[in-house]
């Protein structure tokens, strides 16, 4: 397919059967699909961007029992926020959303911007996600193009190419907005969104009950799943670091918020340093002193989406000989029980391995 637009029969042909498969086999009583609001669908976009559906409704119930409202999720603490997100991964999703809501409250009385573009100017809010919390609770007329829906017309349409490149992504933005009918926008955006996450899968799509199976260019090729074109390959990173698990003679750990921004910003986590060498200095500066010498009692790798982080978790027991120091900074010594705020999924496993089972 070249570049250009579909015609209106062509769009039409589209998207009849795929409303059509929307009415029969559709998803309609995900919690975020009952009492519609741009709020309660906002923060179901964002959990699930990178996560799927079935692990996001236990975290959704929850988040929304505590927050059933912006206002009620503004005026919590961050470290509520991310207890809350803790295990789902990629933070960030849970700053911007609670730096967004207090930014409504500030610059819209409240409540999410009714407009596409206002909406965009939010942080963590794409043109996706505004134009599926628009669809999905106002019934407005716009396109959408997560991760489902570009592996759908990537193949329906055969564009070649990886979708992180301008020109494939516009393709596929063009594409999305000549298929999106004006009615019915909310039902027809959904059914993309199902058809790539249930039928039009990753590795195994199930080409036979898909309906636009008729007109698949992926398909009639006999080569579905080369499409979208994957990321020109990287070799991933491989970054160390040595955690510190510190304790001291309650049989408490010491933990440590992390700095704002970077990896696990804002969670609480065990200490670092570079390498094991540096293990003295550090007592040093935060005022403690070793009973011992530290030995490594874990070894092994977290995977981020752009390198590899080779966790060293060496083990030692201390006293504090300036609690001040201790005191000025943004640590506590943990013993069991719920923890003081969200902590990043290698932290907690390294705990539970640590105190036994977290509360
Ligand atoms: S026919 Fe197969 S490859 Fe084409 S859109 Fe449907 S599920 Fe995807």
């Amino acid at each position: 397919m070249t570049g250009a637009t579909l015609t209106p029969e062509q769009s039409t042909a589209f998207a009849e059967p795929v409303l059509a498969w929307f009415d029969v086999h559709g998803r309609k009583h995900l919690p975020w699909q009952q009492n519609k609001t741009p709020y309660r669908v906002w923060v179901s976009e964002i959990m699930l961007q990178q996560t799927q559906v079935a692990t996001v409704i236990g975290y959704y119930e929850k988040f929304m029992a505590s927050y059933a409202s912006l206002q009620d999720l503004a005026q919590a603490s961050q470290d509520d926020v991310l207890a809350h997100w803790s295990g789902l991964g990629y933070y960030a999703r849970a700053r911007n959303l609670h730096a967004c809501a207090k930014r409504v409250m500030e610059q819209h009385n409240g409540e999410l911007p009714q407009n596409l573009e206002q909406l965009m100017d939010l942080p963590g809010i794409g043109r996706s996600t505004a134009g599926a919390i628009l669809s999905l609770s106002l019934g407005q007329s716009h396109a959408i193009l997560d991760g489902n829906v570009k592996r759908v017309l990537a193949r329906h349409y055969a564009v070649a190419g990886w979708p992180g490149k301008t020109d494939v992504l516009k393709r596929l933005w063009s594409l999305s907005e000549a298929v999106t009918p004006a009615q019915r926008t909310a039902d027809f955006n959904q059914a993309m969104m199902d058809i790539g996450a249930t039928l039009c899968t990753r590795t195994q799509p199930d080409c036979q009950r898909c309906p636009i199976s008729h007109s698949c260019q992926a398909l009639a090729a006999g080569q579905p799943t080369q499409y979208p074109g994957r990321k020109p390959k990287k070799q991933t990173p491989i970054k160390q670091t040595v955690m510190l698990a510190l304790e001291n003679p309650d049989g408490a750990h010491l933990l440590e918020r992390r700095p704002p921004t970077g990896i696990w910003g804002g969670l609480w986590s065990l200490p670092e340093v570079q390498e094991v060498a540096q293990i003295d200095r550090w007592l040093g500066d935060a005022g403690l002193v070793a009973q011992g010498s530290p030995h490594s009692t874990m070894r092994f790798r977290h995977t981020f989406s752009h390198y590899h982080l080779d966790i060293d978790v060496q083990a030692l027991s201390v006293n504090v000989s300036d609690q001040s120091v201790l005191e000025a900074a943004e640590r506590v010594w943990y013993n069991s029980g719920p923890l003081p705020g969200g902590v990043a999924a290698p932290v907690s496993k390294i705990l539970n391995s640590l105190v036994g089972e977290l509360l």
